[in-house]
């Protein structure tokens, strides 16, 4: 990248600019080559700024939430990669509205719900997100989907001004909410219903506790490797065709959640894609379905 424009980037974000930066730190997997150039804006109006250096230069942006559906390769990512964390990090309720900044982790909006007695989210509970990865990905969990709730969310494009699209204008579906590409989330405003917070707070505890039961939690992984078909859940045609415990190199498939893939030994990007695609196609050979991704896998591949 233009050493020019890194420059450029360090004078509107002090501190917050990290040329070469392992996304092995910013992914849940903890596997990823190195960004070209790492950013986390402390606050909105230098997100914007950086947002529309970038563009302006012709520089590749990926915005990060928390990095929890990311497979990224030993390559890295061409240009750079802006994270929302500290940029859009505000919390308000107002009776049954919330307003969140995409940067929030889901489960602090969760907590923040259950404080304040107000009900309809819990089922996301244990989803180690950000709400604007919720948002884009139309997060769900136990029957309940972000898009349920959601009563319409603050996008840009780098250069512009906000604009406020409502839930019900969006296409949202399966893991999809249909947010334009390019368009970065700053804020979703949510409708909720009214409880008490020891209900809410109860609930929340019971859903964690049954992730816990049938998840393998605490270890690196993305979550659900593939996304289920309206009749079969993914898992259960990994578990059919034989593949719980399959491994490459340092990747395997868990035996607690066979569409889990963990990063158990030391694995690289690359075991684990060379595992997704070994699922594939013995699930495909056994079954006749062909599973679809739903970690997104981003960045170059290794030389
Ligand atoms: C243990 C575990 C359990 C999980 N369980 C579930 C589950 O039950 N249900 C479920 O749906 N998912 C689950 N996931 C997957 C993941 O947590 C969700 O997809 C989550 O919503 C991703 O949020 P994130 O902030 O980590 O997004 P990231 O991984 O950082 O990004 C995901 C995508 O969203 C985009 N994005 C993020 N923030 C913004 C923004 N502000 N504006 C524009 N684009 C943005 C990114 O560019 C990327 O394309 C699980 C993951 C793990 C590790």
């Amino acid at each position: 990248m233009n050493p020019g424009i890194i420059t450029e980037l360090k004078a509107i974000a002090p501190g917050c600019v990290h040329p070469n930066e392992p996304m092995a730190k910013h992914t849940s997997f903890g596997l990823g080559g190195p960004a070209d150039v790492y950013i986390h804006p402390p606050d909105e109006g230098s997100l914007r700024k950086c947002a529309t250096l970038l563009k302006d230069a012709g520089v590749a942006i990926k915005i990060l939430g928390r990095g929890t559906n990311l497979l990224v390769r030993s390559g890295g990512i061409e240009g750079a990669v802006l994270s929302t964390e500290q940029a859009f990090s505000t919390l308000q309720a107002e009776g049954g509205t919330v307003a969140v900044g995409s940067g929030v982790p889901l489960s602090e909006l969760l907590n923040f719900c259950a404080e304040s007695g107000l009900t309809g989210l819990e089922s996301l509970a244990g989803i180690p997100g950000s709400v604007g990865g919720a948002a884009v990905m139309n997060a769900g969990s136990y029957g309940i989907w972000f898009a349920d709730h959601l009563e319409s969310v603050a996008v840009f494009e780098p250069g512009e001004s906000s604009i406020q699209v409502a839930g019900s204008e969006l296409d949202a579906s399966y893991r999809r909410m249909g947010i334009p590409d390019g368009h970065i989330v700053e804020r979703a405003v949510l409708v909720l219903d009214e409880d008490v917070p020891s209900a809410v707070t109860a609930r929340l505890q019971e859903i964690i506790e049954r992730k816990w039961r049938t998840q393998p939690v605490g270890m690196r992984s993305a979550g659900c490797v593939f996304r289920n078909f309206p009749d079969k859940a993914a898992w259960a045609l990994i578990d059919s065709a034989g593949l719980v415990g399959a491994r490459v190199g340092g990747a395997v498939v868990s035996d607690v959640h066979a569409n889990f893939i963990l990063n158990d030994r030391g694995a690289t990007p690359e075991d684990v894609e060379e595992l997704i695609n070994l699922i594939r196609e013995r699930v495909s050979d056994r079954t006749g379905r062909d599973l679809v991704t739903e970690v997104e896998i981003i960045g170059r591949r290794a030389h």
